[in-house]
């Protein structure tokens, strides 16, 4: 999650451009913690 309660971001947004595999596994993070913030702190979502 950014400094904005809410709003998610990852990949070369956030780090500029890289890996594509960065990209995946920051994507996968944020789908966690976007998960967990819908869902009030539980997922079952893996990394
Ligand atoms: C020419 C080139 C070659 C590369 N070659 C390699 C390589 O060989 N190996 C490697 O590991 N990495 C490579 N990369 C890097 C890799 O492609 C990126 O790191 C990766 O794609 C980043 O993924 P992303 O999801 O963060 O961003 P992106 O793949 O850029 O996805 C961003 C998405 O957001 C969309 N978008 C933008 N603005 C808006 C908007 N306002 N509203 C809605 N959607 C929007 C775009 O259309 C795009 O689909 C290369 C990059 C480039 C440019």
């Amino acid at each position: 999650m950014t400094s904005v309660p809410g709003v998610f971001a990852a990949g070369d947004c956030v780090r500029g451009q890289s890996l594509v595999v960065w990209a995946i596994r920051e994507g996968r993070t944020a789908a966690i913690g976007v998960d967990r913030f819908l869902m009030h702190g539980e997922t079952v979502l893996q990394p």
